[in-house]
């Protein structure tokens, strides 16, 4: 595929908004992605923080949430385990629920930081 503007250079990408073929003096320089310099980078760039946004605002919420949770989990179980029975089968079951739910926030946190 050849540039749209420039018709004797190779394209080194194809515009996510408008599909046409860009050379490397035509590409916008985009994170990840590809769009016509001064006239679709708006279009892609708006795209792509709307895509960022999702992805991020829901691994976030899944985060806070299971942190939040087991932080809850683990402040119950130290005062269940400073209570005249420290070792009793429910103090048990706090500190497993708290572990697992700091697992899971920790899995999600690696899958954000881990590679795509
Ligand atoms: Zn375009
Ligand atoms: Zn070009």
């Amino acid at each position: 595929m050849m540039c749209f503007n420039h018709h004797k250079k190779n394209s080194v990408g194809i515009c996510k908004h408008c599909g046409r073929g860009l050379c490397e003096a035509c590409v916008s320089p985009l994170q990840e992605s590809v769009a016509c310099k001064d006239r679709c980078e708006n279009h892609v760039r708006r795209l792509e923080q709307f895509v960022n946004k999702a992805v991020l605002s829901r691994y976030n919420t899944t985060f806070v949430g299971s942190m939040l949770v087991g932080l809850l989990m683990a402040v119950l179980g130290f005062f269940v385990s400073s209570s005249e029975y420290p070792s009793s089968p429910y103090d048990m079951i706090l500190w497993i629920f708290a572990g697992l739910f700091f697992l899971n926030a920790l899995r999600y946190l690696g899958q954000r930081n881990g590679p795509k």
